[in-house]
């Protein structure tokens, strides 16, 4: 019952819509096995159709039963049809409209067609709207509540048992349906004689046919599970393309299980668990709560302990899961464990060129007969060696039949018919075991590790084809402040150029997330508002500097303080002056100081485990080594510090200046010095913390 190929469709009822792909324009999406190919754009109807003709064509020739669902009510509420052609045959109708309706890309009568059919009804109605204003359409009302006495229901069954579906009387106005029905079902007729008994419409017909025609509906599934792609139309079609094609034979039967009534049903229409399940196999987290940055505030500073151990506990992943091929898995987090499809090794094999045969073999000198043949890797030996014999074999390849023990070809003399070697060699000896490296289904790495290169060898060597992992996290990086400039534009002397962006778009991809340029906002309290509302739809987290501490020109505080969720964490730590954390539509925001090493220094100490956690992984917690010191010190009780440094000749030297404007120390060191938060006296030789950038994920 199941089907090979997926088209998902979003039809439209407009004009034609240009070159350049945009929303409310026809979108459709190929899915085969749960994975969906890029949306395709079609500018018209016309184009469409083709498309679709050629598609299904090539379907058919391929022999890959096909479904094609399309967001378009397949049939009207109960009375129309008969009223227009003297059956309740939606078939029927959908051939009447293909007689009457005129279609090029630049006009059509959708609005004059929808009057026509009114003046059929008793009354005004059932069709209203009217997308031209200031002209007149005989016999259709502007608006939904002139209409009286048509006599026609407002909805189908489906649709009323669909949230928030519209009325296909509807023309015009946002979310209206009602053209685009008309507009597609002539379509949808021609679709249907051009593959005459190849094609069947669910659920009118049996759908036993290699093409099946279905109408669905995008609103089955949560918004959330949208991918990021920018055009809404393309990202719904995305999904449940995906969706429904990861749908089992047996799950298929279920969703397929529908009486034929002849107002037709939307597919999938009560199978949203099950939709999501197939589009998503491990769910998608639920949003942070909205008080994960509430830290008891005290009028004390907080240790930066303290800090850490408040992010740890309250943050979790908010990306949903992909199933990927190990190839491109470098670097993904895996959200389920790996479990061994194979042993490694999955046979018993040589570790080195020689002679195999059974041991042990004792002290002295021996001489074996040479069995015919030989053993090689990927060429086994199908045969038995006899015992007593020795058989010729090179490394990588299975141990023979009837040996255990391998001599290396070094230790031996060889003639033409058998081989000298001196014992004693061990049984086994020479001879990696079956699954001694790993056996099938023992757990190969945990969920939440962060996949490396050698994992990739790893896992290959236990016969795993796809992972499933984490979605990147998209992480946004905003500078805040009038005075700065892009690197590259003209700066007066009041203007600065913007350090921190370049700085923390570096780390984020060095982290493995994907870093998205949010640029540079004003001192303006509502622009940045707009920013953060766009940019809140595009990332699952977002990185500020500047404008983060509590005075009149701190908007990012003052904003993020608007929303109830924020929390300015006094951080008893230098560098680094109030953090502003905070949730902006359910994305949690970072705000960063603007001066650049205290950005870097609170980015790498706070934002860099947060968002560890944020895209999934395990809290990575810096290492650290004790080295001595090559600098004098007295530092302060009551608050940690971080030095910029770096090793010189084993010992721990520090940027000459403690200055936190000093962004070149940032280059200067190659990592930091971790003073604790009591007082401390140090002079050449005391042991100190030097914890490398690389121990940050730089
Ligand atoms: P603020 O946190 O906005 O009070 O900024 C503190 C200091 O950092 C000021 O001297 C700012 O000019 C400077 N600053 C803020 N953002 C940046 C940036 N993106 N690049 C370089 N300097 C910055
Ligand atoms: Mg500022």
């Amino acid at each position: 019952m199941s089907f090979d190929t997926v088209i998902m469709v979003d039809w439209s009822g407009g004009r034609d819509r240009g070159a350049t792909p945009k929303k409310d324009a026809i979108w459709t999406c190929i899915a085969r096995d749960g994975a969906a190919e890029a949306p395709l754009y079609h500018r018209n109807r016309q184009v469409a159709e083709t498309w679709l003709r050629d598609t299904l064509a090539a379907e058919l020739a391929a022999d890959r039963r096909t479904l094609v669902a399309f967001d378009l009510c397949f049939a009207y509420p109960a009375g129309f049809a008969a009223q227009l052609t003297g059956s309740d045959d939606p078939l029927a109708l959908w051939d009447w409209f293909a007689d009457r309706v005129i279609d090029t890309p630049d006009a059509n009568n959708r609005f004059t067609l929808a009057g026509q059919i009114n003046a059929l009804f008793p009354g005004t109605g059932p069709f209203w709207g009217n997308g031209r204003p200031g002209h007149d359409v005989d016999h259709l009302p502007r608006k939904g509540r002139d209409r009286t006495g048509h006599g026609l229901p407002e909805h189908r069954a489906t649709d009323r048992a669909a949230p928030g579906a519209f009325s296909p009387w509807q023309l015009s106005g946002a979310g209206a349906v009602g053209g685009q029905v008309i507009m597609g079902l002539p379509t949808l007729a021609r679709l249907r004689h051009h593959f005459g008994p190849d094609l069947s419409v669910w659920p009118f017909q049996s759908p036993d046919t290699s093409i099946v025609l279905a109408e669905s509906y995008f609103s089955l599934l949560p918004a959330r599970l949208l991918t990021d792609h920018p055009i809404r139309d393309a990202a719904q079609v995305s999904l449940y393309a995906r969706a429904f094609s990861a749908l089992t034979d047996a799950e298929w039967r279920t969703v397929l299980a529908v009486d034929p009534t002849p107002e037709g049903w939307v597919l999938g229409l009560g199978h949203a668990a099950l939709l999501q399940k197939a589009a998503n196999p491990v769910l998608t987290p639920p949003p942070l709560r909205n008080d994960c940055f509430a830290m008891p505030q005290g009028a004390h500073w907080t240790p930066v302990d303290q800090a850490l151990a408040h992010l740890q506990s309250h943050l979790s992943s908010v990306t949903g899961t992909e199933d990927i091929a190990l190839a491109h898995a470098a670097g993904r987090i895996l959200a389920a464990p790996v479990t061994a499809a194979r042993s490694h090794p999955p046979h018993a094999n040589a570790a080195v060129d020689g002679y195999a045969f059974a041991g042990p073999l004792p002290e002295g000198s021996h001489t074996l007969p040479l069995h015919p043949g030989r053993a090689a890797a990927g060429q086994p030996f199908a045969g038995t060696v006899p015992p007593g014999h020795a058989i010729r074999i090179f490394t990588g390849a299975n141990i023979p039949a009837g040996t255990d023990t391998v001599v290396l070809q070094e230790d031996t003399t060889a003639g033409a018919a058998h081989i000298a070697l001196h014992g004693p060699l061990k049984q086994r000896a020479n001879a990696r075991r079956a699954g001694e490296d790993l056996t099938a289904g023992e757990a190969v790495l945990p969920a939440r590790h962060r996949l490396t290169p050698a994992d990739l060898a790893t896992l290959a060597a236990c016969g795993t084809a796809q992972v499933t992992v984490h979605r990147p996290l998209r992480v946004g990086v905003l500078s805040t402040g009038d005075e700065l400039r892009a690197p590259g534009d003209p700066a007066t002397d009041g203007q600065i150029y913007d350090a921190n962006r370049a700085m923390l778009l570096a780390d984020i991809a060095r982290w493995g997330h994907q870093p998205i340029d949010l640029g540079i906002a004003p001192d303006d309290r509502p622009t940045l508002r707009g920013i953060l509302d766009a940019a809140a739809a595009r990332c699952d987290a977002i990185l500020t500097s500047g404008g983060a501490s509590a005075g009149d020109e701190d908007h990012m505080s003052a904003l993020l303080q608007g929303t109830g969720t924020l929390a300015l964490w006094r951080i008893a730590m230098k560098p680094g002056r109030p953090l502003a954390l905070g949730l902006w539509a359910d994305t949690p925001v970072f705000g960063l100081p603007g001066n650049p090493v205290a950005a870097q220094v609170c980015a790498l100490i706070f934002a860099h485990p947060a968002l560890a956690l944020l895209a999934g992984a395990n809290w990575p917690t810096p290492q650290g080594y004790r080295l001595p010191a090559a600098f004098t010190k007295s530092k302060k009780p009551g608050r940690r510090e971080f030095l910029r440094a770096r090793i010189t000749d084993g010992a721990v030297e520090v940027f000459p200046s403690e200055g936190s404007g000093r962004v070149s120390g940032l280059s200067w060191a190659t990592g930091l010095v971790d003073l604790p938060d009591d007082a401390a006296r140090i002079t050449p030789g005391t042991p100190v913390t030097y914890i490398p950038f690389t121990s940050f994920g730089l």
